[in-house]
């Protein structure tokens, strides 16, 4: 069986009857299992997969019309998205055993309309890290090369849909965790708008933050799977109740568009040199075809980062406090009393990278501290919205990278952390913002290794964003 790009190719194929269901998940059985030294799946659901394949095979000869809209899309989740019935640890010891008694707003959607869900994939754990090294199962490995890091958080993500193990992945993005993974493995990332699609069942890391988003290899599974997901949800008050625009039809758009860049992005320090070159060869292009391309001033670039770790820690510190050690998962067998359960339990059941944020989010929000940093942070994301949404006033989208630098090896970074927090500057401002991004891959660099451009639009413009990416993707 060759590989499929879209859903569009897969449906075809099933209508045609050319493929079954149930041979597309052996197919991504076979995958999974050639792929297993990537380290990309927590859990596979084969038995699951496969009686659902030959339950919707069933269905369709007798009922064509019957099916879902996702019937024939084969998808894999990340694990910290909750599905019932099944495990889900974030990656960490401390979820050790548990199972989730309900599902994720989004995947009883994507269930909804015939999804078939193949399992359950590896991420840094509580989707804090850009590497996928922070797991308690071990690194994820680039499928381009496997000593490179897949990106992070959701790396497992995207190397499940870069490696044809699944048409498509469910990841979260908090601070570029769809968008920076599927730079790196050559993969669509899709970040909605925050309080697009509903955040229950999503095990928080920063609640104001963090969003589902889609790893793709076709704009349009991307368009379909979000449209899918989005929508008022009674189960999260912070979800938009805004109408969801029909994203699915988006027809390819080349009208001129005006799009902005960052010249403090396009010069800063820390950007690799062939990163700026295909940024700027993809700049000419697009200018090429009409496009208006210009540099803007956004001089906040340097407080983002700082302003984004003071506060996605501060959430996290109230986020992660659930993790007790009575309620869910691991505990303690050290511990002598109430007080030790707890800290020892905390203390054994998190890796050091959560450790370090939960405690540095507590001090952040401590008495005497709060001020100082919290609420600086909160007045910096204020700066950056605001004059986010000047750019908006006369643009329609800001391009840049989604990384400064292209993938490293494993193992390179993971004794600076700080160093790694500065390499998220391109991806963070949307979150700051909740505005809705993307990467694209692009051409790759000259060792081989895949690059992704970012486009961001205004708030809600997913269509927009949508329908020029289609355009970019294919012609540009
Ligand atoms: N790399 C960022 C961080 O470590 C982003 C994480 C995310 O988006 N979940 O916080």
């Amino acid at each position: 069986m060759a590989r499929y790009n879209s859903l569009v190719d897969v449906r075809a194929d099933l209508q045609s009857g050319a493929i079954s269901m149930t041979e597309l998940v052996e197919y991504y059985l076979k995958n999974i299992e050639a792929s297993e030294a990537l380290n990309i799946y927590v859990e596979v659901y084969a038995e699951e997969a496969r009686e659902k394949a030959a339950q919707l095979d069933a269905k369709f000869k007798s009922n064509p019309e019957s099916v879902g809209r996702l019937f024939g899309m084969v998808i894999s989740h990340k694990d910290v998205i909750c599905y019932e019935g099944h495990g889900i640890t974030a990656a960490s010891k401390i979820l050790e055993g548990y199972t989730t008694p309900f599902s994720a707003t989004a995947i009883e959607r994507v269930l909804a309309e015939d999804a078939i869900i193949i399992g359950r994939v590896n991420c840094d754990q509580f989707a804090m890290g850009s590497t996928n090294e922070n797991s308690v199962f071990g690194p994820v490995r680039n499928f381009a090369d496997p000593d490179k890091v897949p990106g992070g958080s959701s790396g497992g993500s995207a190397v499940s849909v870069q490696a044809d193990t699944c048409l498509a992945s469910l990841g979260t993005d908090t601070g570029g965790s769809v968008r920076q993974p599927a730079s790196f493995c050559g993969v669509l990332g899709f970040k909605p708008t925050y309080g697009r699609i509903s955040r229950y069942g999503l095990l928080a890391y920063a609640s104001s933050f963090d969003q589902i988003g889609t790893l793709t290899n076709s704009v349009s599974d991307a368009a379909l799977l979000t449209e899918i997901m989005a929508g008022p949800d009674d189960f999260d008050s912070t979800v938009s109740t805004k109408a969801v625009d029909v994203l699915s039809d988006f027809e390819a758009q080349d009208k001129p568009l005006k799009i902005a860049y960052f010249k403090s992005a396009l010069e800063h320090d820390s950007l690799d040199p062939e990163v700026k070159q295909l940024t700027q060869n993809k700049i000419n292009a697009l200018k090429a075809v009409g496009h208006t391309v210009e540099p803007v001033d956004f001089d906040l670039l340097d407080y983002i980062i700082p302003a984004y770790y003071v506060l996605t820690t501060a959430e996290a510190s109230s986020n992660l406090s659930r993790f007790d050690g009575i309620r869910y998962g691991h505990r303690s067998e050290e511990a002598a009393n109430l007080l030790e359960t707890y800290q020892k339990s905390r203390t054994e059941g998190f890796s050091a990278e959560v450790k370090r944020r939960i405690m540095l989010g507590t001090f952040v929000l401590s008495a005497g501290y709060y001020d100082a940093y919290y609420g600086k942070a909160q007045q910096v994301r204020r700066l950056i919205q605001e004059r986010t949404n000047e750019i908006f006033a006369e643009y329609d989208f800001i391009m840049m990278p989604a990384s400064p630098v292209p993938a490293w090896n494993i193992g390179e970074k993971i004794d600076d952390p700080v160093a790694t927090y500065l390499l998220d500057i391109f991806t963070v401002q949307a979150n700051m913002v909740g505005v809705p991004a993307i990467c694209v891959p692009v051409e790759p660099f000259q060792n081989g290794m895949p690059f992704g451009l970012q486009f961001i639009a205004n708030r809600f413009e997913e269509r927009k964003l949508l329908s020029f990416v289609a355009h970019f993707f294919n012609n540009i």
